[in-house]
């Protein structure tokens, strides 16, 4: 930033169906890992903020929660928390998975937005997988739409959005240093990325079923860290499957977490993994509160 130059900034947030590709690009667009990332859906559960600061201009972007129709309580508070987080932003992207396209389901997204008011950025992302006749995007609802094309994994059309999102920024005061890549603290990235190779690692409903804390961090004088985390499920044969035959599989996600959180987090980490089993975690509003959530 030179001196004498206005700063610019903006609040963005980043809304769609599960697996539209929001992580993914929110990562692209911050340059690192942050927000972690599956093939499988609602994996991510509360609000992620990344900030990008570029010569005068500073936007924090929130990536949410996919929205569909909940039915356990911490998938309503997921999607509750995915529709609170466009109020008061200065722009909202509308992400549609290109390969699946602007279906019906969307377009009552786009309806609701545009009754409170909010008129979206249209993204069509994995524009590298889909066909080139985008399915739904002829739809007369959104025949006056800003439509940018993008391929969040490879990058294609990205810059043209941070330069529509750039040009759309306001004069105003930045929030956050020049050099702040996200607002979350590192013990709670370090925890998200064990919860990241569990739903890699564990079949089914199990990731679903389980929440991972950092219950301590210890900064050492080596420079390294020492991270505890809790790996909270519901039920006992949760706890057995995770543990492995003779301990494996824990043994094996503890080394992938540990190499993940030392290439994210650019940190040298001693990493041990605990697994508890509390039946209602799922009910407890502390575990929502270390989620970012609110329990209704
Ligand atoms: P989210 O649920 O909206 O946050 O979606 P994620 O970012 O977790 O991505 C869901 C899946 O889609 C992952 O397997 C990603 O690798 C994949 N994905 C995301 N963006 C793209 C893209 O541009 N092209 C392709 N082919 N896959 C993508
Ligand atoms: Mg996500």
């Amino acid at each position: 930033m030179l001196s004498g130059m206005k700063q610019k900034c903006s609040t963005i947030c980043i809304i769609g169906k599960p697996n539209a590709g929001k992580s993914t690009l929110l990562n692209y667009l911050i340059g690192q890992k942050i927000a972690i990332v599956t093939p499988k859906v609602q994996t991510t559960r509360s609000t992620i903020t990344g900030i990008i600061t570029d010569v005068d201009t500073q936007l924090i972007v929130n990536d949410t929660p996919g929205i569909f129709s909940p039915k356990k309580r911490l998938e309503k508070a997921m999607v509750r928390c995915a529709w609170s987080s466009i109020s008061g932003v200065d722009q909202v992207i509308l992400l549609v998975d290109s390969i699946t396209g602007f279906t019906d389901d969307i377009l009552l997204i786009w309806e609701r937005l545009k009754e409170k008011g909010i008129k979206p950025i249209l993204v069509f992302n994995k524009v590298d997988k889909a066909p080139i006749i985008l399915y739904g995007a002829d739809n007369p609802a959104i025949s006056d739409a800003t439509i940018i094309y993008i391929s969040a994994i490879k990058g294609d059309g990205v810059r043209e959005l941070k330069a529509y999102l750039t040009k759309h920024a306001k004069e105003g005061p930045w929030l956050y240093a020049e050099d702040d890549m996200t607002n979350l603290p590192m013990r709670f990235l370090a925890s998200e990325i064990t919860r990241e190779q569990l739903f890699m690692n564990m079949q089914e409903e199990l990731p679903y079923n389980l929440t991972v804390e950092t219950e301590s961090w210890e900064n050492k004088p080596d420079g390294s860290a020492k991270i505890n985390q809790v790996i909270i499920v519901s039920k006992q044969n949760y706890k057995s499957m995770i543990l492995g035959n003779k301990g494996a599989m824990i043994k094996k996600i503890g080394m992938r977490a540990r190499a993940e959180i030392e290439k994210d987090l650019g940190i040298k980490a001693h990493l041990f993994l605990f697994v508890k089993v509390r039946e209602d975690w799922d009910q407890n509003p502390a575990s929502y509160d270390y989620l970012g959530l609110t329990l209704e």
